[in-house]
This record gives C-alpha cells, sequence and structure tokens, in this order.
C-alpha cells in the first residue's frame, strides 16, 4: 500500500472502493486528511481516457459544451493574466485540452500552442478550431518532450486523474523554461463530498481528492511560489442548482459591483467554492 503522496505518511484509513476503478480502494490520510486512491505501481489508465471517459460521462463537443468551457476559460485566463500578464508570443502545453477553448485564447495573444487530447472527437473539434497549433490525439506520457521547452504548461481539470502525482510534477517542473508558469484547475473536495461521491457517482475518473490545503502542500514541494484560489459556487448551492432552487436562482442572477456574480464573490471571501485554481511558478536558478 502507497503512503500518502501529499506527506509522506503511512498512516491511513479505508474509506471506500473508487467507483470508476474496481479494485481500488480510496484511503484517507490520517496525517493531513488527503482522501487518495491506492493506484498500483505501473497502473496506468490511457485506454480509459482515450475509449471510455467522455462518453461515460456523456460530453460531446456541442455547440452548449464549446460554450460553457468557452465560459470557463475566459476566468481561468483572467487568473492566469493576474499571475503572469507577460504572455505574447509565449510556449504554451496544454493537457487534456478538450476542445480547445483555453488554448483558442492564448491563441489570440500570439502563442505558439501544444496540445494533447486522448479523445478523439474533443480532438477533432479542437484541431478545427486551432489550425496552427500542434495537436497530438494522444495522452501526455512525462518524460517524451525536451527539457525547458515551454514558458506555460496547463491542466484544466486534469490533475486529479492522473496515475502518479509526483512523476507529473516532476515533469512539469522539467519542461517548463526557469520562471515558467503551472496553471492547474480541480475540483475541491470536502470530507462529506467525497464520501457522497464514492457511494453514488461513477464516471467521474478521479483519483486524488483535493483540498486547498493539501493541493498547495504538494505543489510547494515543486513550486515554492504559488497563488491558489477557491472559485465557483460553493458546494450547498451547486447542489441547488441541480434543484433549481429560488436561492440558486438569486445567486445565479444577481450581478454585483467589482464583476461577476453574488456567488462567485461569495465564494473568493469565504474560501467555498467547487473548483481550486492555482497558478506557480518555476524558480530562476
Ligand atoms: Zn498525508
Amino acid at each position: 500500500m502507497k503512503n500518502c503522496p501529499v506527506c509522506g505518511s503511512s498512516n491511513f484509513g479505508h474509506i471506500n472502493k473508487n467507483p470508476d476503478f474496481s479494485g481500488l480502494d480510496v484511503v484517507e490520510c490520517k496525517h493531513c486528511h488527503f482522501f487518495y486512491t491506492q493506484v498500483e505501481d505501473g497502473q496506468n489508465f490511457y485506454d480509459y481516457y482515450k475509449e471510455e471517459y467522455r462518453t461515460e460521462r456523456g460530453e460531446k463537443a456541442s455547440p452548449q459544451y464549446i460554450t460553457k468551457m468557452n465560459f470557463r476559460a475566459e476566468a481561468q485566463k483572467n487568473f492566469i493574466f493576474e499571475f503572469e500578464p507577460d504572455i505574447y508570443g509565449k510556449k504554451i502545453l496544454e493537457i487534456g485540452c478538450g476542445c480547445g477553448s483555453l488554448l483558442k485564447i492564448f491563441e489570440n495573444y500570439g502563442c505558439d500552442l501544444t496540445g494533447y487530447e486522448p479523445d478523439e472527437k474533443m480532438f477533432q473539434k479542437a484541431r478545427s478550431r486551432l489550425p496552427k497549433a500542434a495537436l497530438y490525439n494522444d495522452i501526455f506520457r512525462p518524460g517524451n518532450l525536451p527539457d525547458e521547452s515551454f514558458d506555460m504548461v496547463l491542466l484544466s481539470h486534469v490533475l486529479e486523474h492522473v496515475e502518479d502525482l509526483h512523476l507529473y510534477l516532476q515533469d512539469f517542473q522539467r519542461i517548463l523554461k526557469p520562471g515558467g508558469v503551472l496553471f492547474i484547475e480541480v475540483p475541491q473536495e470536502s470530507r462529506a463530498k467525497v464520501k457522497a461521491v464514492l457511494k453514488y457517482r461513477t464516471g467521474l475518473g478521479h483519483l486524488w481528492f483535493f483540498s486547498s490545503k493539501n493541493l498547495k502542500r504538494l505543489l510547494k514541494q515543486y513550486f515554492p511560489k504559488l497563488k491558489i484560489e477557491c472559485y465557483g459556487m460553493p458546494l450547498g448551492m451547486y447542489m441547488g442548482q441541480w434543484f433549481n432552487t429560488k436561492m440558486y436562482r438569486l445567486f445565479k442572477l444577481l450581478r454585483v459591483r467589482g464583476g461577476g456574480t453574488l456567488a462567485e464573490q461569495f465564494s473568493k471571501k469565504c474560501k467555498k467554492g467547487i473548483y481550486l485554481r492555482c497558478c506557480c511558478r518555476k524558480e530562476f536558478c
């Protein structure tokens, strides 16, 4: 059994089976309270992401889906620009680029774009939107790209799926130029949410369940300088969306001074939101 990837502790308790990877246990580290899947050595999920993942989630590159992704990408770009305003003409890699919404934004800044996307239909959509980008209909495999070759590496809802956190983070550090930026967005998971998700929901494919605290602790081992924030609706409101409560509609409709919706302002202030996003910088030697 594996020690906690965040703090290294060998003291953990069993929580549940991972519903998407039958046979793999999810445990909670008794020391830092990170919830993680006991992935076996040498295991990879390439076939799952190439063949099953998008189908199981019911995700298609439809016009509605692309609009939703464009909206998310715009918010991510604003967050990245606050951390790194000097973006023009930079070399950018996105791992799991989906239908290409985030790369599309950087195209407008004259960036040199590379993307990996295992799902063929998503890849085709990205291909048609980004004719000049170097796109690969494949999984990103650590170790395949040259040292210090990118100014920025982007992972939107990808880190929670990779089979070995340290292998990938080491590789991002290696392929980034000194001063380069790693952007990560992942779901934020509370104890209650992890337990509910593991019981009732399949098709998410998550191996790692991050809180703001343990994501920060993990990333700081490779990137001492970072900025992290909660984003999106708080969990209660997110659940409300499913039942379409009046409260949810009110929060969604009200636009407040300073930009965004009331829900967005609330999650920033209270540090409660369903997503975490983070920018880290590779140190100059
Ligand atoms: Zn731990």
